[in-house]
């Protein structure tokens, strides 16, 4: 069983006077493995704030199958199972992080020894020291208010996390915390759902991605299945006399003297047969993997041409 199934949803937004619609989710499906790091990305206004909403319960939604642990996403009881941080989290600015999460501490039913324990754990995963965990809200950095946001989200130990945008806005070492903190808490057996566009930090950690763009999941699996279907491109330096053009479709000039970019393997193959006929010697060809960010520019491509 998945952690979370979600199976041709659709949503549409009314706004306005007149209840205009506007379609937000066209047939999304993914699935969510028990125990994975998956990041759910695509560009703003793409629709991952409505799937989360949807599956926090925030939003209700047009039709589909939404699925947390095999129960409808709907329930009350799935409650239990789920910690979830927004991505603009909003506190009572005038609390200390210590005394925020003695307030919600006893929103999830804690209390006494047991809840002064939770809470320094969940602080120290999001690695909130001693010095800030004591300060007012009101005097935190970006980066600071969104690791209370995690610590918020996990003080009822939640088997699933699902975090809304939890590194946007954060400098480099913000970012580096909260990456951390998703691995140690994936360690502890959480199973994390977080949308990004930052995206190689959703790279470096997450086993699976969902890719959604205008509202539909245009590819959903491993990192690795999804920017292998995108072919490498190849790097071939020559050396001999100079090439004026390309001399076959496929391959363009590179910015280094001698170098020529190749499309695909196949072209490069005939590329490579074209330097031989001709006396021209080959000296390095690189192989430059796609990256998620590859994948995602030509979807967002397709989807506007
Ligand atoms: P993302 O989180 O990927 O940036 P959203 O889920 O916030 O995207 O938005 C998806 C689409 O739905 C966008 O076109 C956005 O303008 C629209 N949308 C989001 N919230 C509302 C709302 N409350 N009312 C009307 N349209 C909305």
């Amino acid at each position: 069983m998945q952690m979370i199934e979600i199976e041709a949803l659709n949503k549409t937004y009314r706004t306005g006077f007149l209840m205009q619609a506007k379609k937000a989710l066209t047939d999304v499906s993914l699935s969510v493995p028990k125990g994975s790091i998956y990041g759910f990305i695509g560009p703003n206004g793409a629709g991952k704030s409505t799937t989360i909403k949807i599956l926090t319960g925030l939003l209700t939604y047009d039709s589909g199958r939404v699925e947390i642990s095999g129960a409808s996403a709907r329930g009350i009881e799935i409650r239990r199972l789920v910690g979830y941080s927004p991505e603009h989290p909003y506190f009572y600015d005038y609390l200390t992080a210590r005394e925020l999460m003695v307030f919600y501490g006893h929103l999830v039913g804690l209390s006494g020894l047991e809840l002064q324990k939770r809470i320094d754990w969940a602080l120290e995963l999001v690695h909130a020291n001693k010095d800030w965990a004591d300060r007012r809200l009101r005097t935190y950095s970006k980066g600071m208010v969104q690791r209370i946001g995690i610590a918020q989200a996990i003080l009822s130990k939640p088997k699933l996390l699902i975090l809304d945008e939890p590194m946007s806005g954060l400098d480099p070492m913000g970012r580096r915390d909260v990456r951390n903190a998703i691995l140690s808490l994936n360690q502890e057996g959480v199973t994390v759902f977080y949308s990004s566009h930052l995206l190689s930090d959703v790279e470096s950690i997450s086993d699976r991605v969902g890719m959604i763009v205008d509202g539909r999941v245009v590819r959903e699996g491993k990192i690795h299945s999804i920017t292998d279907s995108h072919s490498a491109e190849y790097h071939v330096f020559i050396q001999g006399p100079e090439l004026q053009e390309a001399p076959i479709r496929g391959v363009k000039k590179g910015v280094q003297s001698g170098e020529w970019l190749c499309k695909s393997s196949q072209v490069k193959d005939e590329f490579l047969r074209f330097c031989v006929d001709n006396n021209l010697s080959i000296q390095k060809i690189d192989i430059q993997r796609p990256s998620l960010e590859d994948v995602l520019t030509e979807e967002i491509a397709r989807a506007e041409s």
